[in-house]
């Protein structure tokens, strides 16, 4: 599953930029077995960037996924951490996204598949 990804405004020279989410939470049973992913939490986690993002387990007990940015409520944030692509200056990096809480829905259920919607915590 491939989403679209989020228009923002590229950090480095303020063209129209695009930001990816570096993972795919899916169940695992749906997952092909020639996909590789990790599994957390009951998710099957698919890396869509290998070489600029390596999956690593949230620290401590609770998990879930979850809006809000960065703010050390436990949890996986989406829509926080990820690869920005841009068209004017070309620059392939990783950003942190500010979004907090104005993503919407549909790029949740984009990211996980819409069946877990009800699992976040957002
Ligand atoms: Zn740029």
């Amino acid at each position: 599953m491939i989403c679209d990804s989020i228009d923002i405004k590229c950090p480095s020279c303020g063209d129209l930029a695009k930001f990816e989410e570096p993972f795919v939470f899916k169940d695992p049973k749906r997952i092909p077995d020639n996909i590789e992913h990790k599994s957390w939490g009951g998710w099957g986690v698919i890396e869509r960037f290998p070489s600029d993002f390596k999956w690593v387990a949230p620290s401590g007990s609770s998990q879930f996924l979850r809006g809000g940015g960065d703010n050390g409520q436990g949890g996986y944030p989406l829509l926080t951490y990820g690869l920005v692509q841009c068209g004017g200056c070309h620059q392939n990096k990783k950003h942190k996204l500010n979004l907090l809480s104005k993503m919407g829905q549909s790029q949740i259920s984009c990211i996980i598949g819409s069946s877990y919607i009800a699992m976040l915590s957002v």
